[in-house]
């Protein structure tokens, strides 16, 4: 799999970052959960914080499941490949979203 050698240590990078922002959302919503004191409008203000937070959380989450499939597909010999369609994902698509598991048209179709 020398051909997308690059590709790999590039995921690999990106799983690392997400891994990061991932401890620093944990943190910020454990630190925002602490002192639940102050007036309804802070409350409120501070409920949203976490909305927000678990919402960044849950798209990391999500893109991180993503990366560490490709990595997979990598290691296995699918990668670039539509899990769907079976078609080759073409190039530019797979820069733009290296971690892309379908290619043009099925994810337009499915919304991936
Ligand atoms: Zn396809």
């Amino acid at each position: 799999m020398k051909k997308y050698e690059e590709v790999r240590s590039n995921l690999i990078e990106m799983l690392e970052e997400l891994d990061d922002r991932l401890t620093k959302i944990t943190n910020d919503v454990k630190h925002s959960k602490e002192p639940l004191d102050k007036d309804f409008e802070e409350q409120a203000v501070q409920a949203e914080n976490d909305e927000v937070l678990d919402g960044l959380g849950n798209a990391a989450r999500t893109e991180r499941e993503l990366v560490k499939q490709a990595i997979a597909r990598i290691d296995s010999g699918e990668y670039g490949i539509c899990q769907v369609c079976g078609e080759p994902i073409r190039e530019e698509r797979l820069k733009a979203i290296p971690y892309s598991c379908m290619c043009i048209k099925c994810a337009s179709q499915a919304g991936c």
